[in-house]
């Protein structure tokens, strides 16, 4: 069986990676990879391909930039072509991006199957563009791979269950990544901070686009830095332009964007994460770092429940206030919240059977 598989952003090469490794180790499953080019800097893309060893894709498109109609409407014409060329059996696609909406729109009205792993996601804010692109992309699935129950019952709510598709809780890839990648972390290159910074990402467009939310982040991170502990920021290049653009000013750590490796050597080593990213606020818990995250809703929800994440918003007070106060405080996964690991083992078992 033929599989396309389409990638475009940062989360989206670290979740193929073990993905691409389980299709090869499986056996009976052959991989083409597009790259779209939605994430083009070496440090956003390049690097990922490298160090994870990933397969080469097959297609770059480079395609970025541009309002959201454009760069979807773009990657949809561009990815069609491909997909007349290659007549792939199945396609497959990961996440919430443009990338992955063009994909499975693409192939949908080539009435090509499309498999969509992190299927069942919600935030329940129609405002986010992942949101959008989730919800479409399993519109259009026939095998939906959900990483936790919740996603699951998300689906079910929907009405998914009386749909002639598969929804499977297969466990969270990213849980596999981690685990994989563990090992081989590394230092950035130049870091000398001691153990116990605080680990930040933020890159989320609701709180980049809106200059209120990023400067009240912006003045908290500052004041974090100032008295709770330093705070490390690999800065996405959408913030960079941002905080610029609003005339802000960061007084914290700030490099420009690590790879997986020493994304990896960061998380085992700091007091605690703040960010605004989804992938982040399951590292923080898979190696054991209380997350604070700023955001108003979270997809993943368990880690709520389970207290080693709290929603903090963009209300400035509340963030440092919550850092200040769970700074330090380690948190241990007695739950099995992700599947433990064999997530693209599962996916990849179950393509070949089908
Ligand atoms: N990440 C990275 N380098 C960085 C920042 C993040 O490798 O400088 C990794 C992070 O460890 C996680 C993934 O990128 O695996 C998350 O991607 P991002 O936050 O861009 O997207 P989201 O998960 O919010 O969709």
């Amino acid at each position: 069986m033929s599989i396309l598989t389409i990638i475009g952003a940062r989360p989206q090469f670290i979740k193929a990676s073990v993905v691409s490794r389980a299709i090869v180790a499986q056996g009976g499953l052959s991989e083409i990879i597009i790259h779209t080019g939605q994430h083009f800097d070496a440090n956003m893309s390049d690097i990922f391909f490298d160090q994870l060893g990933i397969p080469r894709p097959n297609y770059k498109l480079d395609i970025h930039g541009g309002s959201h109609g454009e760069m979807t409407g773009r990657m949809l014409a561009e990815v069609e072509q491909v997909m007349l060329k290659e007549k792939p059996d199945r396609v497959l696609v990961y996440g919430d991006t443009n990338s992955t909406l063009a994909g499975a729109l693409a192939a949908a009205k080539l009435h090509i199957p499309v498999a969509h792993i992190e299927a069942g996601l919600r935030s329940f804010n129609m405002c986010m563009p992942e949101e959008v692109n989730r919800i479409l992309t399993d519109q259009v699935s026939d095998i939906l791979f959900c990483p936790t129950k919740t996603a699951v019952d998300n689906l079910a709510r929907e009405g998914f269950s009386d749909k002639p598709v598969q929804v499977l809780n297969v466990g969270d890839v990213m849980q596999d990544s981690a685990l994989f990648f563990a090992q081989r972390a590394t230092a950035p290159r130049g870091f000398h901070l001691s153990d116990g910074f605080v680990l930040t990402t933020l890159h989320r467009a609701e709180n980049t686009d809106d200059p209120a939310r990023l400067a009240a982040i912006v003045g908290a991170l500052n004041t974090i830095h100032a008295t709770v502990a330093p705070v490390v920021l690999p800065l996405h290049p959408r913030t960079r332009m941002a905080i610029a653009k609003a005339g802000l000013s960061l007084d914290v750590y700030v490099v420009e964007p690590v790879g997986y490796l020493e994304m990896i050597w960061l998380l085992q080593r700091c007091g605690l994460v703040l960010t605004d990213s989804g992938g982040v606020q399951k590292e923080a818990f898979f190696f054991g770092k209380t997350c604070v995250t700023m955001r108003d809703q979270t997809e993943w929800v368990e880690l709520i429940d389970v207290g080693a994440n709290e929603l903090v918003g963009a209300d400035q007070a509340n963030i440092v206030a919550t850092v200040t106060r769970r700074h330090g405080q380690k948190v241990e996964d007695q739950h099995q919240l992700y599947g433990g690991g064999q997530a693209a083992e599962r996916i990849a078992q179950y393509l070949s059977s089908r």
